[in-house]
């Protein structure tokens, strides 16, 4: 490491936003581009998924409730090595069970309250603070960190990542059917980018990226050159080491 990197890396924070519809592939990019790029990574949709799957379990709906629960929910979000990351409630690993589609769906739909994004923001930003990140989300680039210093626009079309969701269900053995999950989708798109506060949208300056003819491979690889690109300027590199993801 030069002196500018420690420094870079001690001090200047490099923070890069990733945005995007559901099932565009954020996750396992930012996870590829984090583990290549020395950055911590964070999820935010997990958050919102975890208050979500707290919803569903305990039968909350009023906002202000929901919004005391997120400030106090005991979410960790862990680096286990190697470009896995696990979500925890408490001491439970609830990664898996945040993946459910009736989950996000949840998320989702508590997602459009203004007291509890409020309320998962600052989550989000004191995850974030000092550290070199990643993170991925639906207002990243726009609301949680509007400063970032790369800000990257993930998406394909709704066909594609439906045919994705379904193939990553089928080899975990889940039986569900395409035009189940397409509309389960469609559904989720609209709320998110209709909703009055922080919508899913583009930043003016977030670079939009279209990864419905792409393999996951190349688009890890034309995120990691947005990236090493932008680094370079900050005078700071990323590594080759890839932790086996590619
Ligand atoms: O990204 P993921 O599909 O896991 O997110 C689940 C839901 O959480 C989204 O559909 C969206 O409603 C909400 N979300 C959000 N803002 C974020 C991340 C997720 O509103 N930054």
């Amino acid at each position: 490491m030069t002196t500018t990197q420690q420094t870079i890396a001690k001090g200047n924070r490099f923070v890069v936003a990733v945005d995007g519809p559901a099932g565009a592939g954020k996750g396992a990019v930012c996870r590829a581009a984090a583990s290549q790029c020395q950055l911590a990574y964070l999820e935010t949709g997990a958050l919102y998924r975890a208050l979500g799957l707290l919803t569903l379990q305990e039968g909350l709906n009023d906002p202000e409730t929901l919004a005391t629960q997120a400030a106090q929910m005991p979410f960790s979000y862990r680096n286990m090595g190697d470009g896995i990351f696990r979500a925890f409630l408490d001491t439970d690993d609830v990664t898996d069970a945040l993946r459910n589609e009736t989950v996000g769906q949840a998320a989702s739909r508590i997602a459009a309250m203004p007291a509890v994004r409020s309320a998962l923001l600052a989550f989000q930003r004191q995850y974030g603070a000092g550290k070199n990140l990643i993170l991925d989300g639906r207002d990243v680039g726009t609301v949680v960190w509007p400063d970032a210093d790369l800000k990257i626009y993930l998406t394909a079309s709704l066909e594609e990542r439906a045919n994705r969701r379904l193939r990553e269900l089928e080899i975990a053995g889940k039986n569900t059917s395409f035009s189940e999950i397409y509309d389960a989708m469609a559904e989720r798109d609209q709320r998110d980018a209709g909703r009055a506060d922080a919508p899913l949208k583009p930043a003016p300056d977030a670079i939009l990226l279209d990864t419905t003819e792409l393999t996951l491979t190349q688009s890890i690889n034309q995120v990691v050159q947005l990236i090493k690109n932008s680094l370079k300027k900050a005078d700071f590199e990323c590594t080759e080491s890839t932790h086996g993801l590619l």
